[in-house]
């Protein structure tokens, strides 16, 4: 196979938007590492290069169980190459998508530490913006792995207002405040993405889902707009006895969204 440095490349893992992922060993130790690489002429454009720094200086400085490591960073004349801890059990997306939802205990489990990882990102100040089901990886101890910062945020994207007012994110999991255009907080934001993977994983659904974007991105502000009504979540979590589990009774409809981290974590623990 081909080289990078004292890697060889292997398998494809994964396709991104401006590269691939592969599988990779180190030829001197033989351990497994899965390397991103990023075509340069792919990522000339200003803003791209500057989403790809900000992935590489963000995972630079994560160092927890559940947030994939960032190793090395080597760099050819037409290539980046990004050194990551290799995850071998995939995506949580293609988990569920061909094996549907999770029994109730495994999703507990591993919505914690998603959880866990989320809330260390968030003390080191470190917003994800696009968690999604894809960018969920898990690991055979049946561990997951966070991924994929390239659209996450520091405190410096803070604006005067303390808040983020760049708009982004996948259309199923942003939350109804990043979408109203007055400035957000990360960090409910990012719960409520968090939400939005732990009712698929426990329903093997997407909450929000819809062929039409338009009509897509009606529906989380709706819930908000009106959080007297009973939304769609809180009927499936009903539905399949979760009040038991966690009590998340009013996260979605609670328009005050700073309560929202807050409700969130304290009523998680086992
Ligand atoms: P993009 O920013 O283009 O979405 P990602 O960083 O999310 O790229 O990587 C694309 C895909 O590659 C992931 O969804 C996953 O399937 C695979 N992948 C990424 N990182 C790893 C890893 N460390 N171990 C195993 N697979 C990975
Ligand atoms: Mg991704
Ligand atoms: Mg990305």
């Amino acid at each position: 196979g081909m080289r990078v440095g004292k890697y060889e490349l292997g398998r494809t893992l994964g396709e991104g938007n401006f590269g691939k992922v592969k599988f990779a060993k180190h030829t001197d130790s033989a351990q497994s590492f899965a390397i991103k690489i990023l075509e340069k002429n792919r990522i000339q454009d200003l803003r791209i290069t500057d989403q790809i720094k900000r992935e590489i200086r963000t995972l630079k400085v994560l160092k927890h169980p559940n947030v994939v490591r960032l190793y090395e960073v080597l760099a050819s004349k037409t290539k980046i190459y990004m050194v990551l801890e290799y995850v071998n059990g995939g995506e949580l997306f293609d988990r569920i998508a061909s094996k549907g939802k999770l029994s109730e205990t495994q999703g507990r489990k591993l919505f914690q530490q998603l959880i866990d990882g989320v809330s260390y990102c968030h003390d080191k100040g470190v917003f994800h913006r696009d968690l999604k089901l894809e960018n969920v990886l898990i690991d055979g101890g049946r561990n997951i792995k966070i991924t994929d910062f390239g659209l996450s945020a520091l405190p410096q994207h803070l604006r005067d207002d303390g808040l983020l007012h760049t708009t982004c994110g996948s259309p199923n999991y942003v939350a109804p405040e990043v979408l109203s255009n007055r400035g957000y907080n990360g960090a409910t934001s990012d719960t409520w993405s968090c939400g939005v993977i732990l009712y698929v994983i426990l329903t093997g659904f997407l909450p929000f889902d819809d062929r039409n974007l338009a009509v897509l991105y009606q529906k989380p502000l709706d819930i908000e707009r009106d959080p007297e009504s009973p939304s769609l979540i809180n009927n499936a979590f009903q539905l399949i006895g979760m009040s038991s589990c966690f009590d998340l009774s009013g996260f979605f409809e609670n328009e005050d969204v700073s309560e929202r981290k807050i409700r969130f974590t304290s009523n998680l623990s086992p």
